[in-house]
């Protein structure tokens, strides 16, 4: 079974402003390119989950988003980065929106993921996986960004950090 680093993409691959979709609007976090760096070199699969509700609410399509992730996947193989698949949900009520564990389990079996052994870096509490007992969700980590990190599981499973660096240095330790 393969071991994967899984990422939230607004905040911790590029600076969250907000329904981003365009690459113009795009500003990297670039902290993250070491993060992917040693991940790739460690043998863990790099999964981005992301939620897009922007979609639903009709502000891009899903074509913007296909057409961002092509761009970003571009700029990052320039660097020698690689992310083996791409996630998103664009609904509201879908299993896949995260807390709910639609992608992160499609991920699992699509890439033949160990998740216990994996990872989920995110910046807001809705990247702690809700889980129904019968899947362990990954170690989870969490980037204190823009938003309230209130969580049960904050303190005992989940981690939080202050950026980027601090993220880096336990994953060196952990992966
Ligand atoms: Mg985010």
């Amino acid at each position: 079974m393969n071991k994967a680093l899984f990422l939230d993409r607004d905040g911790i691959l590029n600076l969250d402003k907000g329904y981003v979709y365009k690459w113009d609007d795009l500003v990297w976090m670039e902290e993250i390119f070491e993060i992917i760096k040693m991940a790739n070199d460690r043998g863990y699969k790099v999964i981005i989950l992301t939620n897009q509700s922007g979609i639903h609410r009709g502000m891009y399509t899903r074509e913007d988003v296909h057409l961002l992730h092509k761009q970003m996947e571009e700029h990052l193989t320039k660097k020698g980065l690689h992310i083996d698949d791409w996630f998103y949900c664009a609904e509201m009520d879908s299993i896949d929106r995260k807390p709910r564990p639609g992608m992160l389990l499609s991920a699992q079996k699509k890439h033949n993921i160990d998740l216990e052994k994996s990872f989920m870096v995110g910046d807001k509490a809705t990247d702690i996986f809700e889980t129904d007992g019968s899947f362990k969700r990954p170690m989870t980590f969490l980037i204190r960004g823009n938003y309230d990190l209130t969580h049960p599981d904050i303190g005992s499973g989940v981690k939080v950090f202050e950026n980027h660096a601090e993220v880096l240095e336990e994953l060196k330790k952990r992966l």
